[in-house]
């Protein structure tokens, strides 16, 4: 087993520094808030410390194209180009203004706000 710090990735204000625990093969075993942080002081909500039990299971790990009725598994770069082609041809048809672009409104830290927001400025989406 071994320790390693890390911060949660959700980006809330207050960005909770972790301890993560590994196991053998580099696994997850638990994830506690780091009392080194002076804001967090060893905080961290019930949501972070128990991300391991979600990680490894129900997760979609390859893009999948629709084929007819079905969906097929395909490489990283068939998946993005498939999403590429076709926002192209939609905002070549139909503008820019045709994408529109929803933001969710979860946990809103800085990162998370706006990092998006310059893919979809620059495309002129709605
Ligand atoms: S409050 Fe929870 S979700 Fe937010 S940064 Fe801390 S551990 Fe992550």
């Amino acid at each position: 087993m071994k320790q390693v710090s890390t911060v949660c990735a959700r980006d809330c204000y207050d960005t909770c520094s972790l301890k993560v625990t590994l196991g053998e093969s580099e696994q997850i075993l638990s994830i506690k808030g780091d009392p080194m942080n002076p804001i967090t002081q060893g905080f961290t909500c019930s949501r972070g410390a128990k991300d391991h039990n979600r990680l490894y299971k129900n997760r979609v790990k390859d893009p999948f194209l629709r084929k007819g009725e079905r969906f097929e598994k395909a490489i990283w770069e068939e998946g993005l180009d498939a999403v590429s082609q076709k926002l192209g041809e939609t905002i070549e048809k139909y503008g820019p203004e045709s994408v529109l672009h929803l933001n969710y409104a979860g946990n809103m830290g800085l990162l998370t706000t706006v990092f998006p927001k310059r893919l979809w400025n620059n495309i002129g989406a709605t």
